[in-house]
């Protein structure tokens, strides 16, 4: 399977992450601080079908909900990382 991965900053300064697939929906987010702390983030992909699409994150170290639009075009899907590794121990 592929995914893709789209990054945000948000207002405190945090990254926010998400993996979508390749229709879009989101499979994880997660945050990371100015510190490399990093925790999970809840991440939901909306109008998915969109060429433009958003994605809304739940930001952990500030609990903003925070919204950020995405060119579809944009987006770089490579095998995503459980791939990667059930292919090395093949
Ligand atoms: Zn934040």
């Amino acid at each position: 399977m592929k995914s893709a991965i789209v990054e945000s900053p948000c207002e405190c300064q945090a990254k926010l992450y998400a993996e979508l697939d390749e229709e879009r929906h989101a499979l994880r987010g997660w945050a990371r601080d100015s510190r490399g702390r990093e925790r999970p983030a809840p991440a939901t992909a909306m109008h998915a079908q969109n060429g433009r699409f958003d994605v809304g994150f739940l930001c952990p170290f500030c609990t903003r909900n925070t919204l950020r639009s995405f060119e579809a075009e944009a987006l770089a899907f490579r095998e995503s990382p459980a791939a990667i590794v059930a292919s090395t121990q093949g």
